[in-house]
């Protein structure tokens, strides 16, 4: 049982992590913590949480587990503010989508990854931000990847690995240069599709024609380029690396298939496309 939980950053997945552990009765108090107090209220309203402090400082006070839920690009100002005031005995832990640049704050704020930091990433989520978007069952049946370090506490770790079990998610433990590698591939590639494209169209001439005939598909699509902005433009810059690669590696893909359509070749598109249709069917089900 945790007997209190402080979350930073209490939006969606903050929130929805709250939830989740009050429903399977693993939590006594949850404290949040955030920069704007009418959201923390709200958080107060929903039952999320109990109580707030507006000071991440005074919000680690006691706590058994310390989840860092805000975007990546303030982890390194949070650390710092929370560093001199966690207890000996608090396990911290993170959610960022991005754990390079968690592990590269962790280690220019405490000068290593502190052995009770497990920095971990659920692979779950949706488009809408903020703590209205919580729900409890987001974890449950996904996975949990974390990434700790060979000087990482082992109980620590356990902790942390049974608080996502009891949101009913798998966890998986992956290094981290390879957790940022894959994640660029999955979900950081997909993403900067979905704003490039939406924001290519919006800035058409006849923007209003073209979103008028915008179908299905289109919605299918581009339903991530409603995530949130600041979160994902945090995303890219810790990410860098590993992004570009993925994004040059499209980038040529792309001008081939421009290539074949401008010298008629029907072969080679019906290649790409059955070769796409193939192994999506086979990953995601036909
Ligand atoms: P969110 O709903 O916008 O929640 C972020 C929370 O952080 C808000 O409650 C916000 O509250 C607080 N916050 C924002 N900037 C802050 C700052 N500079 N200092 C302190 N608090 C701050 O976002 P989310 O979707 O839960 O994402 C949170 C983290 O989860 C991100 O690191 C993201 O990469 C990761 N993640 C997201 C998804 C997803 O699909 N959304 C999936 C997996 C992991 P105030 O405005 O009141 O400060």
């Amino acid at each position: 049982m945790i007997q209190r939980l402080v979350i930073i950053g209490v939006g969606l997945i903050g929130g929805s992590l709250a939830r989740a552990l009050r429903e399977a009765g693993a939590v006594g108090e949850v404290v949040g913590c955030g920069r704007d107090r009418a959201h923390l209220d709200e958080a107060v309203r929903l039952g999320v949480i109990d109580r707030y402090e507006l000071d991440a400082a005074d919000a680690v006070a006691g706590a058994d587990i310390v989840v860092l839920a805000v975007p990546v690009g303030a982890t390194a100002d949070v650390l710092e503010t929370i560093g001199q005031h966690l207890e000996p005995e608090t396990v911290l832990t993170d959610v960022g989508s991005v754990k390079g640049s968690v592990v590269d704050d962790a280690h220019l704020v405490f000068g290593q990854l502190p052995p009770r930091f497990i920095p971990g990433h659920p692979i779950a989520g949706t488009e809408r931000g903020g703590v209205a978007a919580s729900i409890s069952d987001l974890f449950r049946g996904r996975r949990v990847i974390l990434t700790p370090a060979a000087t990482s506490d082992q109980t620590a770790l356990a902790t942390v690995r049974t608080m996502w079990e009891q949101c009913g998610a798998e966890v998986v433990e992956m290094e981290v240069t390879h957790h940022d590698q894959v994640l660029a591939a999955t979900s950081h590639l997909p993403h900067m599709l979905a704003y490039s494209l939406v924001d290519t169209l919006a800035r058409l001439d006849d923007e209003a024609e073209i979103f008028r005939y915008a179908a299905g598909g289109f919605r299918d699509f581009t339903r991530i380029a409603s995530s949130d902005p600041v979160m994902w433009r945090d995303i890219c810059l810790a990410n860098h690396d590993a992004l570009l690669v993925m994004l040059d590696r499209y980038i040529a893909d792309l001008t081939l298939l421009a290539d074949a359509i401008r010298a008629g070749d029907g072969e080679r598109l019906l290649e790409v496309f059955k070769n796409a249709k193939a192994e999506r069917d086979r990953f995601c089900g036909g």
